[in-house]
C-alpha cells in the first residue's frame, strides 16, 4: 500500500491523495488551490484520472472538492463517494466558486457530469474495491466531514481529511482514529492551541452588547459554510442578553446552506439536535431577517444601527459586504468582528492594521469603527487536539499546514517517539 501526496503539501490547500493498493488506485479528496497557488489548479494532476477506480471525499471544503469537476474534464466517469451531507454541501460549493472565479477552469457541464457519479457513504459504512476497504469516521469539522480509514494488503491507513475544532458546540466532536500503520494528517495549527472558546464568545457577546447599545452596527464577514451558521447559533441561545436589534443575513450562498442544515441535522452535535427534537430551529435567532438582493443590500447599507449585518465575502474579497463597509467604516459606533481567516495582503489584514483611512470599492474611507479578530472560532483542531488525535499511532505523515507549523507539531511527535515527515508533492510513502 503507497500514498502519494499531490496537494496541501507544505501548504493549506489543494488537497488531493492518491491511495494504491491491491491493484486500485483511489484518490483521497481532490481540492482547489487558492490564494497564491490558483494557477496550479490549471497544471496537469500529476496522475492520470482515467485509471482512478473511485475517489472519496472527505469533506466539501473548495480546497478539498474544487478540482473534482476538472478530474470528470478530463476523462474520470467512475464514482465518487461521500458522505451524503458532503455532497449536497458540495454542490452548493462548486456552484458558488464557478460564479465568483476570474478564469474558471471548469464549466457548468462538468458539475452536471459530476453529479451523475455522486455515491453516499456513511460513517462506519465499509466500501469494498475487490480486497481494498475504506470507511468514514467523524471529524468534526463541517456537516458530514470525515476522516478515512483504508484497509489492504494487511496494511491500515488512516487519512485525516481536516479534523474540527472540539471546543466548538454546532458539531460532533472527531472521533479517534484506529490504529494504524500510517496517519496522514492535517496539521493546520499544529503550532498553537485555540484561546479558550468560551472566553472567545464572552468577547463576542460583549462586542455585540456595547456596539447594539449605542445604536451602532455590527458587520460579521461571513464565511458562507459553517462559520455563519455557527454565529447564528451563538445569536439564538444568547439573544436574550443581547439589546433587540435586526440581525440581517446578507449572503445568498449562506442562505442556501442555512436552508440546508435542517435536512442535515443528524449530522450535527447532539446539543443541536435536541432544539430540532423540540421543534425549533437554532440557526434562526430573534431578529434574523435575510437580505433578498443585491439592491436590498445597498439600500441597507445606507439605514442607521443598531444592526447585526452578516455578509460575504468572509475575506473581503468581494460581495455585498464591501457596500455595507464603504458606508460603515467611517462611524466610531460601529464595530467590524472578524470571526474568520484574513490572508496577508487582502483588505481584512489592511484593516486589521488599523490605518486611519482605507479603501473600500474605490474610495476612501476613514477607519473610524471598531475592529475586532476572535480567533478562536476556527474550524480546525488546535495543536493540543492534534496531539490527543494521534495520540499512540506510530507513524504520521504531515499535510495541510505551513511548513514552519507542519515542523514545529512533528517535533512535539517526535519527542514522544513517533515518527513523523512531511509530504512532498509527488512523493509516494510505503504505508
Ligand atoms: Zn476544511
Amino acid at each position: 500500500m503507497r500514498i502519494v501526496p499531490f496537494g496541501a503539501s507544505r501548504e493549506v490547500t489543494g488537497s488531493c491523495h492518491l491511495l494504491l493498493a491491491e491493484g486500485r488506485q483511489v484518490l483521497l479528496d481532490c481540492g482547489m488551490f487558492q490564494g497564491r497557488e490558483e494557477e496550479k489548479n490549471r497544471a496537469p494532476f500529476g496522475f492520470d484520472p482515467q485509471n482512478l477506480d473511485a475517489v472519496v471525499l472527505t469533506h466539501a471544503h473548495l480546497d478539498h472538492v474544487g478540482r473534482l469537476p476538472k478530474l470528470c474534464r478530463e476523462g474520470y466517469q467512475g464514482p465518487v463517494y461521500a458522505t451524503r451531507a458532503t455532497l449536497l454541501l458540495m454542490r452548493i460549493v462548486l456552484e458558488d466558486a464557478l460564479k465568483v472565479m476570474e478564469e474558471p477552469f471548469f464549466e457548468e457541464k462538468d458539475l452536471e457530469i459530476l453529479q451523475r457519479h455522486l455515491k453516499p457513504l456513511e460513517y462506519g459504512e465499509w466500501l469494498r474495491l475487490g480486497d481494498l476497504t475504506l470507511t468514514f469516521g467523524q471529524a468534526g469539522h463541517l456537516p458530514g466531514s470525515a476522516f478515512a480509514v483504508a484497509q489492504g494488503e494487511g496494511k491500515t491507513f488512516v487519512y485525516s481529511g481536516d479534523l474540527g475544532n472540539r471546543q466548538k458546540t454546532v458539531l460532533p466532536d472527531p472521533s479517534p482514529p484506529p490504529k494504524a500503520h500510517l496517519v496522514l494528517s492535517e496539521g493546520t495549527y499544529g503550532d498553537r492551541p485555540h484561546r479558550r472558546f468560551p472566553a472567545t464568545v464572552e468577547e463576542f457577546l460583549d462586542i455585540l452588547d456595547r456596539t447594539l447599545s449605542q445604536g451602532g452596527k455590527v458587520f460579521i464577514p461571513s464565511f458562507a459554510l459553517e462559520r455563519t451558521q455557527e454565529i447564528l447559533f451563538l445569536l439564538y441561545e444568547n439573544g436574550h442578553r443581547l439589546p433587540r436589534a435586526p440581525i440581517y443575513l446578507d449572503s445568498p450562498m449562506a442562505e442556501r446552506v442555512l436552508s440546508l442544515y435542517p435536512s442535515l441535522v443528524r449530522y450535527l452535535s447532539e446539543e443541536v439536535q435536541v432544539y430540532f427534537l423540540q421543534g425549533k430551529n437554532p440557526f434562526r435567532p430573534r431578529g434574523l431577517e435575510v437580505v433578498e438582493n443585491a439592491e436590498a443590500s445597498r439600500a441597507l447599507a445606507r439605514e442607521p444601527g443598531p444592526m447585526v449585518v452578516i455578509a460575504g465575502s468572509g475575506m473581503l474579497a468581494g460581495g455585498r459586504i464591501l457596500h455595507h463597509l464603504k458606508h460603515g467604516l467611517s462611524d466610531p459606533k460601529n464595530a467590524l468582528v472578524f470571526v474568520g481567516y484574513q490572508p496577508r495582503g487582502g483588505l481584512g489584514a489592511e484593516i486589521i492594521a488599523r490605518p486611519e483611512k482605507v479603501r473600500v470599492l474605490g474610495q476612501e474611507v476613514p477607519l473610524r469603527a471598531g475592529v475586532h479578530t476572535l480567533g478562536g472560532f476556527s474550524g480546525h483542531a488546535g495543536q493540543d487536539e492534534l496531539l490527543d488525535w494521534l495520540e499512540g499511532q506510530p507513524r504520521v505523515l504531515l499535510v495541510h499546514g505551513e511548513e514552519e507549523k507542519l515542523l514545529e507539531l512533528g517535533k512535539l511527535l517526535a519527542l514522544r517517539g513517533q515518527e513523523v515527515g512531511l509530504a512532498t508533492l509527488g512523493e509516494g510513502v510505503e504505508v
